[in-house]
């Protein structure tokens, strides 16, 4: 079996989560329009470090979401979308804090790690490079609002970033988050991982592994109202059996346990 960090989280976020996708197949439709623009702007970050158009790659990706219906929150639309990213490449290469040498190597690694018994553990770093002038790990994040950078150190606490650091072993990360509002910004967050907090997600994924391997999928989305997270969980309708709700939000994938790895490439 090959595991992967959305599979581990997703198990943490609520067991019986996991079991409706990774074992009955339940896989959320690719409607959000949020998810593919970042695939898309992914690859226009990819051109960038390509010395190729980014903006070109960018239109052309996103160009293959343009006639879907998709799910625009936040009154967004796929122009406005489009306008954003060209202004977020901009500023990005206006900024010229990260540099990728050789980046047909050092974007979207694959890194692969043996685990508990006969398991692997796969994960897709998005970039190794220098952050004004520090080699590290870096993720880029697409959103429409910042994240939040108090109180100091937070990202130091961001089990992504942790499950990264550990499976490649570099201790410094960073995360260039594009932010898609009214003004675009591009925030550049930095931290260390300590070898404490890699040993600790070691220790969690072998003890998520046995929980899942011993068939463990009661439900426990953890947190009570106003921010129960069934109230956004794409599963509810299966949690709930209303048949309409299920219909709406999920498309159901034979063998999806043998799947989990391409979560990772999922932005
Ligand atoms: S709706 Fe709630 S209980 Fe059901 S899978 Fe989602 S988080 Fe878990």
């Amino acid at each position: 079996m090959t595991y992967s960090y959305s599979q581990i989280s997703q198990y943490l976020a609520c067991p019986r989560r996991y079991r409706h996708r990774y074992l009955d197949g339940w896989q959320e439709k690719d409607t959000r329009a949020a998810m593919l623009f970042g695939r898309a702007f992914e690859q226009a970050l990819r051109a960038y470090f390509l010395r190729e158009d980014a903006a070109a790659a960018l239109f052309r990706e996103w160009a293959a979401s343009q006639d879907q219906p998709l799910h625009y929150s936040n009154g967004g639309s796929w122009d406005r979308m489009l306008q954003q990213g060209i202004q977020l490449l901009d500023r990005f290469c206006q900024d010229d804090r990260i540099r990728i040498r050789q980046p047909r190597r050092n974007l979207q690694i694959k890194f692969t790690r043996p685990v508990s018994g006969t398991n692997d553990f796969v994960a897709y770093v998005d970039a190794i490079g220098k952050f004004d002038g520090t080699r590290c790990l870096i993720e880029w994040k697409t959103t429409s609002s910042r994240y939040p950078e108090e109180p100091d150190g937070l990202l130091a606490l961001d089990p992504q970033l942790v499950c990264y650091s550990w499976i490649t072993g570099i201790a410094e990360v960073a995360q260039v988050v594009f932010v898609r509002k009214r003004l675009v910004e591009v925030q550049y967050l930095h931290t260390t991982i300590t070898d404490e907090q890699r040993a600790e997600f070691s220790q969690l994924v072998t003890d998520t592994i046995a929980r899942i391997e011993s068939a463990q999928f009661l439900p426990h989305s953890g947190i009570r109202f106003p921010q129960n997270p069934c109230s956004t969980c794409p599963y509810v309708g299966l949690c709930l059996g209303k048949q309409e709700l299920v219909e709406i939000d999920l498309v159901k994938r034979p063998g999806a346990e043998n799947l989990g790895w391409l979560d990772e490439l999922a932005y």
